[in-house]
Protein backbone atom coordinates (compact mmCIF):
# COMPACT_ATOMS: atom_id res chain seq x y z
CA UNK A 1 0.00 0.00 0.00
CA UNK A 2 1.84 3.21 -1.18
CA UNK A 3 0.30 6.42 -1.15
CA UNK A 4 -3.13 6.47 -2.51
CA UNK A 5 -3.52 7.68 -5.96
CA UNK A 6 -5.82 5.27 -7.22
CA UNK A 7 -8.29 6.40 -4.36
CA UNK A 8 -11.45 3.86 -5.00
CA UNK A 9 -13.23 7.29 -5.99
CA UNK A 10 -14.84 9.79 -3.62
CA UNK A 11 -14.35 13.21 -4.24
CA UNK A 12 -11.03 13.13 -6.12
CA UNK A 13 -9.16 15.06 -3.19
CA UNK A 14 -5.39 15.58 -2.99
CA UNK A 15 -4.17 12.89 -0.15
CA UNK A 16 -1.95 15.45 1.98
CA UNK A 17 -2.61 17.39 4.89
CA UNK A 18 -3.12 21.41 4.36
CA UNK A 19 -4.07 23.95 6.90
CA UNK A 20 -4.98 27.45 5.43
CA UNK A 21 -6.38 29.32 8.56
CA UNK A 22 -6.31 28.28 12.22
CA UNK A 23 -8.35 26.12 13.62
CA UNK A 24 -11.58 26.68 13.85
CA UNK A 25 -11.54 29.00 10.72
CA UNK A 26 -13.46 31.78 10.13
CA UNK A 27 -16.20 30.29 8.21
CA UNK A 28 -16.38 27.25 10.66
CA UNK A 29 -16.53 29.44 13.42
CA UNK A 30 -19.72 31.56 11.89
CA UNK A 31 -21.10 28.41 11.24
CA UNK A 32 -20.91 27.54 14.79
CA UNK A 33 -22.49 30.34 15.92
CA UNK A 34 -25.56 29.49 13.53
CA UNK A 35 -25.24 25.58 14.87
CA UNK A 36 -25.30 27.44 18.58
CA UNK A 37 -28.84 29.26 17.96
CA UNK A 38 -30.44 26.56 15.86
CA UNK A 39 -29.27 23.57 17.13
CA UNK A 40 -30.14 21.85 20.53
CA UNK A 41 -27.10 22.05 23.13
CA UNK A 42 -27.38 18.31 23.70
CA UNK A 43 -25.97 17.76 20.27
CA UNK A 44 -22.31 17.92 21.00
CA UNK A 45 -18.95 18.62 18.64
CA UNK A 46 -15.96 17.09 18.90
CA UNK A 47 -14.04 19.21 16.65
CA UNK A 48 -15.40 22.93 16.11
CA UNK A 49 -14.81 22.55 11.68
CA UNK A 50 -17.48 22.05 9.64
CA UNK A 51 -16.78 19.30 6.69
CA UNK A 52 -17.11 20.17 3.02
CA UNK A 53 -15.93 17.16 1.12
CA UNK A 54 -13.93 13.76 2.41
CA UNK A 55 -12.63 11.30 0.74
CA UNK A 56 -9.76 8.75 1.67
CA UNK A 57 -7.99 9.85 4.65
CA UNK A 58 -9.05 12.98 4.24
CA UNK A 59 -11.51 15.58 5.86
CA UNK A 60 -11.84 19.11 4.00
CA UNK A 61 -13.38 21.56 6.01
CA UNK A 62 -15.42 24.90 4.73
CA UNK A 63 -12.38 27.07 5.14
CA UNK A 64 -10.10 24.71 3.34
CA UNK A 65 -8.05 23.09 5.32
CA UNK A 66 -7.70 19.42 4.90
CA UNK A 67 -7.25 17.13 8.07
CA UNK A 68 -5.95 13.68 8.63
CA UNK A 69 -9.30 11.58 9.82
CA UNK A 70 -8.54 9.24 12.30
CA UNK A 71 -11.85 8.65 13.22
CA UNK A 72 -13.87 8.19 10.11
CA UNK A 73 -17.13 9.58 11.50
CA UNK A 74 -16.87 7.14 14.59
CA UNK A 75 -15.54 3.74 12.70
CA UNK A 76 -18.59 4.65 9.44
CA UNK A 77 -16.16 5.56 6.39
CA UNK A 78 -14.20 2.02 6.63
CA UNK A 79 -14.21 2.44 2.68
CA UNK A 80 -13.64 5.84 2.60
CA UNK A 81 -15.97 8.80 2.40
CA UNK A 82 -18.14 9.04 -1.15
CA UNK A 83 -16.44 5.22 -1.98
CA UNK A 84 -17.00 4.79 -5.88
CA UNK A 85 -18.82 1.67 -5.25
CA UNK A 86 -21.10 3.09 -3.02
CA UNK A 87 -21.55 6.40 -4.61
CA UNK A 88 -22.55 4.30 -7.88
CA UNK A 89 -24.91 1.70 -6.34
CA UNK A 90 -26.35 4.29 -4.15
CA UNK A 91 -27.22 6.84 -7.03
CA UNK A 92 -27.96 4.09 -9.66
CA UNK A 93 -30.91 3.45 -6.59
CA UNK A 94 -31.71 7.01 -5.96
CA UNK A 95 -32.82 6.98 -9.94
CA UNK A 96 -34.99 3.77 -9.69
CA UNK A 97 -37.12 4.54 -6.10
CA UNK A 98 -35.93 5.99 -3.27
CA UNK A 99 -38.41 3.99 -0.20
CA UNK A 100 -41.41 1.86 -0.70
CA UNK A 101 -41.05 0.53 2.64
CA UNK A 102 -39.63 -3.27 2.67
CA UNK A 103 -42.76 -4.28 4.86
CA UNK A 104 -45.27 -2.76 1.80
CA UNK A 105 -43.28 -3.98 -1.56
CA UNK A 106 -40.53 -5.57 -0.75
CA UNK A 107 -36.79 -4.97 -3.07
CA UNK A 108 -34.18 -7.09 -4.15
CA UNK A 109 -31.42 -4.93 -2.32
CA UNK A 110 -32.77 -5.94 1.08
CA UNK A 111 -32.68 -9.66 0.08
CA UNK A 112 -29.28 -9.39 -1.26
CA UNK A 113 -28.09 -7.26 2.15
CA UNK A 114 -29.80 -10.17 4.08
CA UNK A 115 -27.73 -12.98 1.61
CA UNK A 116 -24.64 -11.43 2.18
CA UNK A 117 -24.84 -11.15 6.12
CA UNK A 118 -25.41 -14.76 5.93
CA UNK A 119 -22.40 -15.29 4.18
CA UNK A 120 -19.96 -13.14 6.07
CA UNK A 121 -21.06 -13.34 9.63
CA UNK A 122 -19.18 -15.72 11.52
CA UNK A 123 -20.49 -19.62 11.44
CA UNK A 124 -21.93 -22.06 8.79
CA UNK A 125 -25.53 -22.43 10.56
CA UNK A 126 -28.55 -21.29 8.43
CA UNK A 127 -28.98 -17.58 9.22
CA UNK A 128 -31.67 -15.10 8.72
CA UNK A 129 -31.38 -11.15 9.08
CA UNK A 130 -33.83 -7.71 9.75
CA UNK A 131 -32.55 -4.50 8.92
CA UNK A 132 -33.01 -1.40 10.68
CA UNK A 133 -31.07 2.46 10.62
CA UNK A 134 -29.20 2.91 13.63
CA UNK A 135 -27.12 0.56 15.88
CA UNK A 136 -29.28 1.34 18.90
CA UNK A 137 -31.94 0.33 17.16
CA UNK A 138 -30.58 -3.25 16.20
CA UNK A 139 -29.33 -3.89 19.53
CA UNK A 140 -33.28 -3.19 20.66
CA UNK A 141 -34.64 -5.58 18.53
CA UNK A 142 -32.51 -8.47 19.51
CA UNK A 143 -33.26 -8.13 22.69
CA UNK A 144 -36.91 -8.11 21.24
CA UNK A 145 -36.27 -11.18 19.01
CA UNK A 146 -33.91 -13.57 22.01
CA UNK A 147 -36.86 -12.76 24.25
CA UNK A 148 -39.44 -13.87 22.33
CA UNK A 149 -37.57 -16.94 21.42
CA UNK A 150 -36.39 -17.67 24.75
CA UNK A 151 -39.74 -16.34 26.81
CA UNK A 152 -37.18 -15.18 29.62
CA UNK A 153 -36.85 -11.23 30.25
CA UNK A 154 -33.21 -10.69 31.91
CA UNK A 155 -30.79 -9.38 29.93
CA UNK A 156 -27.01 -9.43 31.43
CA UNK A 157 -24.43 -6.78 29.97
CA UNK A 158 -21.42 -5.56 31.33
CA UNK A 159 -18.98 -2.93 32.70
CA UNK A 160 -17.63 -0.40 30.20
CA UNK A 161 -20.49 -1.59 27.46
CA UNK A 162 -22.18 0.63 24.91
CA UNK A 163 -25.14 -0.17 23.44
CA UNK A 164 -26.78 3.01 22.62
CA UNK A 165 -28.80 6.11 23.12
CA UNK A 166 -32.60 4.90 23.40
CA UNK A 167 -34.47 4.11 26.22
CA UNK A 168 -33.89 0.23 26.19
CA UNK A 169 -30.12 1.12 25.16
CA UNK A 170 -29.17 3.22 27.50
CA UNK A 171 -30.22 1.09 30.29
CA UNK A 172 -27.73 -1.65 28.46
CA UNK A 173 -25.50 1.08 28.38
CA UNK A 174 -23.08 1.51 30.93
CA UNK A 175 -21.43 5.29 31.72
CA UNK A 176 -23.58 7.52 33.07
CA UNK A 177 -22.10 10.54 31.97
CA UNK A 178 -23.12 11.83 29.55
CA UNK A 179 -25.26 9.06 27.96
CA UNK A 180 -27.88 8.41 30.92
CA UNK A 181 -27.51 11.45 33.14
CA UNK A 182 -31.25 12.60 33.92
CA UNK A 183 -32.89 10.59 31.22
CA UNK A 184 -34.37 7.67 33.47
CA UNK A 185 -35.85 6.17 34.45
CA UNK A 186 -34.88 3.33 32.43
CA UNK A 187 -36.01 -0.29 31.36
CA UNK A 188 -36.20 -3.08 34.13
CA UNK A 189 -34.58 -6.52 34.17
CA UNK A 190 -31.06 -5.42 32.73
CA UNK A 191 -28.40 -6.49 34.76
CA UNK A 192 -25.00 -5.46 34.54
CA UNK A 193 -21.51 -7.94 35.14
CA UNK A 194 -17.61 -7.57 35.25
CA UNK A 195 -15.82 -7.85 32.02
CA UNK A 196 -12.16 -9.05 31.95
CA UNK A 197 -10.61 -5.46 31.34
CA UNK A 198 -6.57 -6.36 31.94
CA UNK A 199 -5.33 -3.12 32.46
CA UNK A 200 -7.57 -2.36 35.26
CA UNK A 201 -8.06 -5.94 36.77
CA UNK A 202 -7.02 -5.81 40.45
CA UNK A 203 -5.55 -9.11 40.89
CA UNK A 204 -3.55 -8.06 37.47
CA UNK A 205 -3.92 -9.21 34.11
CA UNK A 206 -2.49 -12.96 34.53
CA UNK A 207 -5.62 -14.36 35.52
CA UNK A 208 -8.32 -11.90 34.46
CA UNK A 209 -9.93 -13.45 31.79
CA UNK A 210 -10.66 -16.89 34.19
CA UNK A 211 -11.32 -14.86 37.48
CA UNK A 212 -13.90 -12.17 35.65
CA UNK A 213 -15.31 -15.37 34.13
CA UNK A 214 -16.14 -17.02 36.96
CA UNK A 215 -17.64 -14.21 38.85
CA UNK A 216 -19.62 -13.16 35.95
CA UNK A 217 -21.13 -16.86 35.91
CA UNK A 218 -21.40 -17.04 39.60
CA UNK A 219 -23.62 -13.18 39.71
CA UNK A 220 -25.81 -14.65 36.90
CA UNK A 221 -26.25 -17.77 38.76
CA UNK A 222 -26.94 -15.96 42.41
CA UNK A 223 -28.50 -12.30 41.12
CA UNK A 224 -30.73 -13.75 38.13
CA UNK A 225 -30.68 -17.28 37.73
CA UNK A 226 -29.38 -18.87 34.15
CA UNK A 227 -32.93 -20.05 33.52
CA UNK A 228 -34.13 -16.39 33.68
CA UNK A 229 -31.84 -14.80 31.24
CA UNK A 230 -32.65 -14.24 27.62
CA UNK A 231 -29.34 -12.81 26.56
CA UNK A 232 -26.27 -11.62 27.06
CA UNK A 233 -24.99 -9.09 24.91
CA UNK A 234 -21.50 -8.03 24.67
CA UNK A 235 -19.08 -6.22 22.43
CA UNK A 236 -16.21 -8.44 21.50
CA UNK A 237 -14.21 -5.27 21.32
CA UNK A 238 -15.42 -2.57 23.59
CA UNK A 239 -15.25 0.35 22.05
CA UNK A 240 -17.22 3.42 23.73
CA UNK A 241 -15.87 1.98 27.03
CA UNK A 242 -12.30 2.45 26.24
CA UNK A 243 -11.29 -0.13 23.14
CA UNK A 244 -10.99 -2.94 26.15
CA UNK A 245 -10.17 -6.26 24.51
CA UNK A 246 -11.55 -8.64 27.06
CA UNK A 247 -8.52 -10.59 27.88
CA UNK A 248 -8.41 -13.88 25.77
CA UNK A 249 -10.51 -16.74 27.28
CA UNK A 250 -13.09 -14.62 28.53
CA UNK A 251 -15.36 -14.55 25.73
CA UNK A 252 -15.65 -18.14 25.10
CA UNK A 253 -15.96 -19.22 28.50
CA UNK A 254 -19.25 -16.86 28.82
CA UNK A 255 -20.20 -17.90 25.18
CA UNK A 256 -19.88 -21.37 26.33
CA UNK A 257 -21.72 -20.44 29.51
CA UNK A 258 -24.66 -19.05 27.45
CA UNK A 259 -24.66 -22.27 24.89
CA UNK A 260 -24.96 -24.81 28.16
CA UNK A 261 -27.82 -22.93 29.72
CA UNK A 262 -30.13 -21.72 26.50
CA UNK A 263 -29.39 -18.59 26.26
CA UNK A 264 -28.76 -16.10 23.27
CA UNK A 265 -25.23 -15.02 23.14
CA UNK A 266 -25.51 -11.44 21.04
CA UNK A 267 -22.36 -10.06 20.02
CA UNK A 268 -22.43 -6.14 19.38
CA UNK A 269 -20.35 -6.01 16.73
CA UNK A 270 -21.60 -2.49 15.56
CA UNK A 271 -18.08 -0.42 16.11
CA UNK A 272 -16.16 -3.45 16.21
CA UNK A 273 -17.40 -4.95 12.67
CA UNK A 274 -16.70 -4.94 8.73
CA UNK A 275 -13.07 -5.49 8.75
CA UNK A 276 -12.16 -2.76 11.65
CA UNK A 277 -10.44 -5.15 13.43
CA UNK A 278 -8.40 -7.31 10.81
CA UNK A 279 -11.13 -9.41 10.45
CA UNK A 280 -14.65 -9.37 9.25
CA UNK A 281 -15.66 -9.26 12.39
CA UNK A 282 -13.98 -9.20 15.80
CA UNK A 283 -15.32 -12.69 17.11
CA UNK A 284 -13.73 -14.37 14.85
CA UNK A 285 -10.30 -13.60 16.49
CA UNK A 286 -11.50 -16.40 19.30
CA UNK A 287 -13.38 -18.45 17.13
CA UNK A 288 -16.75 -17.24 18.66
CA UNK A 289 -20.34 -18.29 17.06
CA UNK A 290 -22.79 -15.41 18.29
CA UNK A 291 -26.46 -16.67 18.11
CA UNK A 292 -27.52 -12.82 17.38
CA UNK A 293 -24.73 -10.57 15.79
CA UNK A 294 -25.85 -6.54 15.69
CA UNK A 295 -24.14 -4.89 12.46
CA UNK A 296 -23.84 -0.71 11.96
CA UNK A 297 -21.88 1.86 11.55
CA UNK A 298 -19.21 0.42 9.09
CA UNK A 299 -21.61 -1.49 6.86
CA UNK A 300 -22.95 1.10 4.42
CA UNK A 301 -20.17 3.95 3.34
CA UNK A 302 -22.09 5.82 5.89
CA UNK A 303 -25.43 5.52 4.99
CA UNK A 304 -28.17 4.72 7.81
CA UNK A 305 -28.16 1.19 7.75
CA UNK A 306 -28.43 -1.61 10.73
CA UNK A 307 -28.91 -5.23 11.23
CA UNK A 308 -29.49 -8.19 12.92
CA UNK A 309 -28.31 -11.53 11.82
CA UNK A 310 -28.57 -15.01 13.75
CA UNK A 311 -29.59 -18.59 13.72
CA UNK A 312 -32.96 -18.67 11.36
CA UNK A 313 -34.77 -20.48 14.32
CA UNK A 314 -34.08 -17.26 16.55
CA UNK A 315 -34.87 -14.98 13.71
CA UNK A 316 -37.93 -16.35 12.96
CA UNK A 317 -39.43 -16.80 16.63
CA UNK A 318 -41.08 -13.62 16.33
CA UNK A 319 -44.67 -13.66 15.07
CA UNK A 320 -45.22 -11.87 11.42
CA UNK A 321 -45.36 -7.88 11.82
CA UNK A 322 -43.64 -8.08 15.51
CA UNK A 323 -40.33 -6.66 13.56
CA UNK A 324 -39.70 -4.05 11.34
CA UNK A 325 -39.41 -0.04 11.00
CA UNK A 326 -40.56 2.34 8.04
CA UNK A 327 -37.39 3.28 6.86
CA UNK A 328 -35.40 -0.20 7.98
CA UNK A 329 -33.59 -1.50 5.51
CA UNK A 330 -33.85 1.93 2.48
CA UNK A 331 -33.43 0.73 -0.72
CA UNK A 332 -30.73 3.36 -0.67
CA UNK A 333 -29.02 2.74 2.24
CA UNK A 334 -28.92 -1.02 1.38
CA UNK A 335 -27.27 -0.36 -2.03
CA UNK A 336 -24.56 1.21 0.01
CA UNK A 337 -24.14 -1.46 2.00
CA UNK A 338 -23.57 -3.19 -0.92
CA UNK A 339 -20.93 -0.95 -2.69
CA UNK A 340 -19.52 -1.23 0.85
CA UNK A 341 -19.10 -4.93 1.10
CA UNK A 342 -17.98 -4.32 -2.34
CA UNK A 343 -14.89 -2.30 -1.78
CA UNK A 344 -14.64 -4.43 1.14
CA UNK A 345 -13.96 -7.52 -0.79
CA UNK A 346 -12.21 -6.30 -4.38
CA UNK A 347 -9.34 -4.35 -1.47
CA UNK A 348 -8.88 -6.63 0.81
CA UNK A 349 -9.64 -4.06 3.40
CA UNK A 350 -9.10 -6.29 6.60
CA UNK A 351 -5.88 -7.50 5.08
CA UNK A 352 -5.85 -3.31 5.08
CA UNK A 353 -6.65 -3.05 8.59
CA UNK A 354 -4.08 -5.97 9.99
CA UNK A 355 -1.59 -3.42 7.94
CA UNK A 356 -2.75 -0.11 10.00
CA UNK A 357 -2.07 -1.85 13.04
CA UNK A 358 1.52 -3.13 12.04
CA UNK A 359 2.09 0.61 11.07
CA UNK A 360 0.85 2.35 14.36
CA UNK A 361 1.45 -0.28 16.90
CA UNK A 362 4.93 -0.06 17.11
CA UNK A 363 4.67 3.77 16.72
CA UNK A 364 2.13 3.90 19.92
CA UNK A 365 4.82 1.72 21.69
CA UNK A 366 7.53 3.35 21.21
CA UNK A 367 5.72 6.55 22.17
CA UNK A 368 4.29 4.80 25.53
CA UNK A 369 8.17 4.04 26.51
CA UNK A 370 8.97 7.79 25.81
CA UNK A 371 5.95 8.94 27.71
CA UNK A 372 4.56 7.73 31.11
CA UNK A 373 1.06 9.65 30.40
CA UNK A 374 0.56 6.48 28.08
CA UNK A 375 -0.47 3.66 30.68
CA UNK A 376 -1.63 1.05 27.66
CA UNK A 377 -1.50 0.82 24.21
CA UNK A 378 -4.06 -1.56 22.65
CA UNK A 379 -7.12 -2.58 19.99
CA UNK A 380 -6.42 -4.63 17.02
CA UNK A 381 -6.48 -4.11 13.20
CA UNK A 382 -7.54 -0.14 12.79
CA UNK A 383 -9.31 0.23 15.70
CA UNK A 384 -6.65 0.84 18.45
CA UNK A 385 -5.96 3.35 21.53
CA UNK A 386 -3.65 4.54 23.92
CA UNK A 387 -4.94 4.75 27.77
CA UNK A 388 -3.46 7.74 29.18
CA UNK A 389 -2.90 8.31 33.16
CA UNK A 390 -1.00 9.95 35.93
CA UNK A 391 2.65 8.81 35.31
CA UNK A 392 3.50 5.93 37.56
CA UNK A 393 0.24 5.25 38.65
CA UNK A 394 -2.96 3.84 36.72
CA UNK A 395 -5.31 7.41 37.93
CA UNK A 396 -6.97 8.08 34.70
CA UNK A 397 -6.10 11.41 33.17
CA UNK A 398 -9.27 12.87 31.26
CA UNK A 399 -7.55 16.55 31.51
CA UNK A 400 -4.29 15.39 29.46
CA UNK A 401 -6.65 13.48 26.62
CA UNK A 402 -8.59 16.49 26.31
CA UNK A 403 -5.58 18.60 26.22
CA UNK A 404 -4.08 16.06 23.99
CA UNK A 405 -6.76 15.97 21.69
CA UNK A 406 -7.41 19.90 21.39
CA UNK A 407 -3.03 19.79 20.24
CA UNK A 408 -4.08 16.88 17.46
CA UNK A 409 -6.95 18.81 16.42
CA UNK A 410 -5.31 22.51 16.01
CA UNK A 411 -2.51 20.54 13.93
CA UNK A 412 -5.11 19.17 11.19
CA UNK A 413 -5.65 15.72 12.76
CA UNK A 414 -8.36 14.71 13.27
CA UNK A 415 -8.85 12.17 16.44
CA UNK A 416 -11.51 10.92 18.82
CA UNK A 417 -11.38 10.46 22.91
CA UNK A 418 -13.16 7.91 24.79
CA UNK A 419 -13.61 5.43 27.65
CA UNK A 420 -15.74 5.47 31.02
CA UNK A 421 -12.79 7.37 32.46
CA UNK A 422 -12.56 10.31 29.53
CA UNK A 423 -9.09 8.90 29.25
CA UNK A 424 -8.56 7.07 26.15
CA UNK A 425 -7.69 8.27 22.95
CA UNK A 426 -9.02 5.93 20.01
CA UNK A 427 -7.89 5.66 16.24
CA UNK A 428 -10.23 4.47 13.68
CA UNK A 429 -8.32 5.33 10.31
CA UNK A 430 -11.07 5.15 7.32
CA UNK A 431 -9.14 1.53 6.04
CA UNK A 432 -8.27 2.81 2.57
CA UNK A 433 -5.73 6.02 4.42
CA UNK A 434 -2.78 5.88 2.37
CA UNK A 435 0.44 5.49 5.01
CA UNK A 436 2.24 8.44 4.16
CA UNK A 437 -1.08 10.07 5.83
CA UNK A 438 -1.00 7.71 8.60
CA UNK A 439 2.49 8.35 9.47
CA UNK A 440 2.27 11.66 9.20
CA UNK A 441 -0.97 11.58 11.76
CA UNK A 442 1.44 9.59 14.16
CA UNK A 443 4.01 12.33 14.02
CA UNK A 444 1.73 15.39 15.21
CA UNK A 445 0.40 12.74 17.69
CA UNK A 446 4.17 12.38 19.02
CA UNK A 447 4.40 16.05 18.82
CA UNK A 448 1.23 16.80 20.72
CA UNK A 449 2.06 14.42 23.49
CA UNK A 450 6.24 16.10 23.76
CA UNK A 451 4.67 19.43 24.30
CA UNK A 452 1.64 18.32 26.62
C1 LIG B 1 -22.39 3.26 18.10
C2 LIG B 1 -22.76 2.01 18.78
C3 LIG B 1 -24.10 1.67 19.02
C4 LIG B 1 -25.24 2.59 18.68
O1 LIG B 1 -25.32 2.84 17.31
P1 LIG B 1 -26.17 4.11 16.79
O2 LIG B 1 -26.16 3.93 15.29
O3 LIG B 1 -25.44 5.32 17.24
O4 LIG B 1 -27.51 3.98 17.37
C5 LIG B 1 -24.36 0.46 19.62
N1 LIG B 1 -23.38 -0.38 19.97
C6 LIG B 1 -22.09 -0.10 19.75
C7 LIG B 1 -21.04 -1.09 20.14
C8 LIG B 1 -21.72 1.11 19.17
O5 LIG B 1 -20.44 1.42 18.99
Amino acid sequence: MTMMTDLPGGPSLPQERRLVTAIPGPKSQELMARKRAAVAEGVGTVMPVFARRAGGGIVEDVDGNALIDFGSGIAVTSVGNSAEAVVRRASAQLAQFTHTCAMVTPYEGYVEVCEELARLTPGDHPKKSALFNSGAEAVENAVKIARYATKRQAVVVFDHGYHGRTNLTMALTSKSMPYKHGFGPFAPEIYRMPVAYPFRWLTGPENCAEEAAAQVIDQIGKQVGAQNTAAILIEPLLGEGGFIEPARGFLPRIAQFAKDNGIVFIADEIQSGFCRTGQWFACEDEGIVPDLITTAKGIAGGLPLAAVTGRAELMDAAHMGGLGGTYGGNPVACAGALGAIETMREMDLAARARRIEEIMKPRLRAMAERFPVIGEVRGRGAMLAIELVEPGTKEPAPQATAALAKACHGQGLLVLTTGTYGNVMRFLPPLVIGEDLLGEGLDILEDALSTL
